[in-house]
């Protein structure tokens, strides 16, 4: 084996197992061996052969984009890099440098920029649940442990982590575990759409986890930070800091405080409710088409993550959702200000980002100028928001908070004259992303790097000096002094001339046009051209160093400036957002309520609107509706009426409306008032998930459960034609039964919009004291029906199945047929036998003809 050999497979050996190595050879990347078949089928890239080990190389200048290549396909990938310029002659000294994996890349190119991007760690003991994640761009770290995984879960989806950690063995048994039990198939179901890596147990172990936690946020105790040396969940932030510092070939600097996740205090939606309710990603799976689109109007990228956050957990804090609401209400107020302040934002850099990149020793010269060009920003970012905060309030306001919520945040954006002049004076106006190119420094900063440049800067009149004097001298008009990389400075003189080079010239080199030289001087000026530009580098590079550590000084002030700013940010956003789409702002307490007058659904309404645009899709505008539901009155609305009259629609807009509210954003409504919603509950649609093997029968009813389950009385849940994946009198009796559950307390219950196209169940009303019949109203015009949109009292009176499905263009033969099979149903007795609500456990239902199911047809 060649020294450099051993040196690839003793770097290799120390490596993860199923982690592919990226080996600096020059000017390339090479995998070898299994590494490289693999590598090269991923990458598509030529498999070559060295010494008779297969080898696939990448370019070292698109390291990156093939990187990214193999993250996507799932892969780990560690880079070893040469520490020193290649020597002939000598093996060059090598070193990881870095392990990427799904959750630890930190690279601006391997990050997307509006999303969070978490690394997070699980373990199952006992049936408790013990997580801890960690954004490594930014910083974020946060531990929770819950003896009911159903309550962490929900926000550990939200988070959606690209990489999640467990002990060894833990997904097989979740895997293996017996269908009844729910928790490990939720634990299976959040892992298997995310990269997953297995890690000894031991390193999940509680005590060791918490040392190895102090030592990475630099403290002697977790005091500071509200939490016990005991908590359960430092063994999962211990592997998360133990995998991390892997990953980045030293301890991640940028951990600098840990905060403990309670979801006690957070509105919890569940799994499939964010699916649902298309939160993040519509059904499509794209983020256009998401209530977090719809809401988005953030101008940087620190706001669009702060956004998401939000978004994934509603406070239930109402003191902190009126503080948003306030903000947001000042801004509103004063539409010049709003306008001019959102503009001076677009200037802000990713702060939170630059920083880690820079903690963590991935340093640009571009990255200094974000921060740079962020600092020239904050005076006038800070007058604006202090001109926006003494303008005088209307007295609704005054009396809701005494000084304004905006002085508050103001207080938090501190300005840095210091940091800003000396990145102003060091700075040149245009930077490069390398460092090794030089460059950066701004003329007049330093003494050294002015007179090396100076040097340089004479060396190459000199050049052209040269040039000029031996074009008298040989009389060679063409004679021309040029540089490459491989043979430095050199005369090129053209064959037609070459009678009169003169002897003094030193042959180098022939090429087809000619010939090159060199003389006695040039190689002489060479020489000190190269010492000079190696050595203003050098003087860059260690006044580079300087200022990252006066940048890294100042970071904890930087990052609350970027925290309060990305605030604003999303708070600036949603007050254009209530101006352009006429929201209100909603009243939020601690009562039984929820009602909305002419609320609408804010993605179907834009939706609707953009369609409208191009006349041959639109025409329609959104038709809002009224809602009133109340844990001890109206608690579930029934909602029938034909297919497409918009029952989804409009169940759906309440439940966005409950959780606009309560993310402290403005709501589409005329008037919202909401007592605290602490779940939000959805069962929807028919979504058939066979790639997990499931059927929809089978997802419906593990959702139905989940929703059983873990409701309160404070929860909103919304129920969208349960039963519908089984045959009609299967689902009807379940739907029944789970109406009936929801309203089983004497006194009060969960706020439930239940949608169904079950006429039965409208009887239910006569029997249950808290339940309420409404529908989606039709017209119907010559045997055809026309969709008005309006939600009124009352049940459907039947359900025009006939007539949709002649809308959706069923032949008009079948439609006939169909029209003579329902008259004779009809004139049958479907007669459906109501037990009282009391008498529950006895209850039976018939119905006929046929109890089989099977119906009896001409
Ligand atoms: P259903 O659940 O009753 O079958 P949907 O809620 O799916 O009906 O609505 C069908 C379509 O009707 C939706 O795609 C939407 O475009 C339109 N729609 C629903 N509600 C409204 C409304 N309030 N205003 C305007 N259009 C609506
Ligand atoms: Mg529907």
């Amino acid at each position: 084996m060649t020294p450099m050999m051993q040196q690839y497979t003793e770097v290799k050996r120390g490596l993860p197992a199923g982690t592919l190595l990226l080996f600096r050879l020059g000017d390339f990347f090479e995998m070898f061996n299994e590494d490289a078949a693999e590598g090269s089928r991923l990458l598509g890239l030529t498999l070559t052969k060295r010494q008779d080990a297969p080898m696939a190389g990448i370019p070292y200048h698109a390291l990156d984009t093939y990187v990214n290549k193999l993250l996507a396909a799932g892969r780990k990938v560690a880079v070893c890099d040469q520490l020193e310029p290649p020597k002939p002659g000598k093996l060059v000294r090598r070193s990881l440098v870095r392990i990427l994996s799904p959750g630890t890349t930190l690279a601006a190119n391997q990050l997307d920029e509006v999303r969070n991007h978490y690394l997070a760690a699980i373990d199952l003991d006992h049936g408790a649940l013990r997580a801890a994640w960690v954004d490594l761009s930014t910083g974020e770290f946060k531990v929770a442990a819950d003896s009911n995984p159903g309550n962490l879960l929900p926000v550990l989806t939200a988070l959606d982590p690209r990489e999640v950690l467990m002990p060894e063995g833990a997904r097989a048994a979740w895997r293996a575990a017996p269908h009844d039990q729910i928790v490990p198939h939720a634990l299976e179901a959040f892992c298997s759409t995310r990269a997953c890596t297995e890690l000894p147990g031991y390193q999940f172990d509680t005590a060791s986890g918490a040392q190895t936690v102090m030592k990475a946020l630099g403290v002697l105790n977790l005091e500071g930070f509200g939490l016990d040396h005991s908590h359960p969940a430092l063994g999962a932030a211990g592997a998360l800091v133990d995998y991390a510092s892997e990953s980045l070939c030293a301890r991640p600097e940028n951990l600098r405080s840990l905060q403990e996740y309670r979801s006690a205090r957070t509105l919890l939606i569940d799994p499939a409710t964010l699916r649902n309710l298309e939160i993040f990603q519509s059904a499509r799976g794209t983020r256009a088409g998401s209530l977090l689109a719809a809401i988005d109007r953030t101008v940087t990228a620190p706001g669009s993550r702060l956004l998401e956050r939000w978004l994934a957990a509603p406070p239930l804090d109402l003191a902190e959702v009126r503080r948003r609401q306030a903000i947001v209400g000042e801004l509103i107020a004063q539409p010049g200000p709003l306008a001019e302040l959102h503009a001076l934002q677009r200037n802000v850099r990713d702060i939170p980002r630059i920083l880690s990149r820079l903690q963590n020793r991935l340093r640009s010269p571009r990255e200094l100028g974000g921060i740079r060009d962020t600092l020239a920003r904050l005076p006038e970012i800070i007058r604006a928001l202090t001109d926006l905060a003494n303008t005088p309030l209307a007295e609704a306001e005054l009396a809701a908070a005494p000084s304004s919520p905006i002085t508050t945040l103001v207080a938090r954006i501190v300005d840095q004259p210091a940091l800003r002049s000396l990145l102003d004076r060091a700075l040149a106006d245009e930077l490069s992303a390398d460092l090794l190119e030089g460059g950066y420094i701004r003329a007049g900063y330093d003494a050294e790097v002015d007179r090396l440049r100076g040097l340089t800067r004479d060396s190459k009149t000199w050049l052209s000096d040269l040039e000029c004097q031996e074009q008298e001298r040989t009389g060679i008009k063409s004679l021309k002094v040029r540089f490459n990389s491989v043979f430095g400075y050199y005369i090129e003189v053209t064959k037609a001339n070459l009678h009169l080079v003169p002897a003094d010239y030193i042959r180098r080199q022939t090429t087809v046009g000619g010939e090159r030289y060199v003389t006695e001087a040039l190689k002489e000026k060479e020489k000190e051209i190269l010492h000079a530009e190696e050595k203003v580098v050098a003087r860059e590079q260690a006044l580079f160093a300087e200022l990252v550590n006066a940048v890294i000084a100042a970071a904890d002030p930087l990052r609350q400036a970027a925290e309060a700013l990305a605030e604003l940010d999303v708070l600036a956003g949603w007050a254009e957002l209530a101006r352009e789409w006429d929201f209100c702002r909603p009243e939020l307490d601690e009562s039984d309520v929820l009602e909305i007058v002419e609320g609408r659904h804010p993605i179907v309404e834009q939706m609707l609107k953009a369609a409208d645009a191009s006349p041959a899709l639109g025409g329609q505008a959104f038709v809002p509706n009224d809602t009133l539901l109340d844990c001890r009155g109206p608690q579930i609305l029934l909602v029938t009426g034909p297919n497409m009259a918009g029952k989804s629609t409009y169940i759906r807009q309440v439940a966005l409306i409950a959780l606009l509210a309560q993310i402290g954003c403005w709501t589409p409504a005329k008037k919202c008032h909401l007592g605290l919603v602490d779940r939000i509950f959805s069962r929807v649609g028919a979504s058939d998930d066979l790639a997990r093997g499931n059927s929809t029968f089978m997802v419906e009813m593990n959702e139905t459960a989940n929703i059983l389950n873990h409701y309160t009385d404070r929860s909103l849940i919304i129920l969208d034609e349960i039963g519908r994946g089984t045959s009609t009198y299967d689902g009807l009796s379940i739907a029944w039964a789970v109406v009936e559950h929801l309203h089983h307390e004497a006194e009060c219950g969960p706020r439930t919009l239940f949608a169904t196209h079950y006429q039965e169940l409208t009887q239910l009303e006569k029997h249950l004291p808290r339940l309420r019949n409404c529908s989606v109203a039709v017209k119907e015009w010559n045997e055809e029906i026309v969709f008005v949109r309006r939600v009124v009292p009352g049940a459907a009176d039947r359900s025009y199945g006939i007539q949709v499905a002649r809308l959706a263009g069923l032949s008009l033969s079948v439609i006939d047929r169909a029209k003579l099979i329902l008259g004779k149903l009809e004139s049958d007795d479907t007669e459906v036998d109501l037990p009282a609500p009391a008498a529950r456990p006895k209850k039976k239902l018939t119905v006929k003809p046929g109890d089989d199911g099977q119906l009896d047809l001409l």
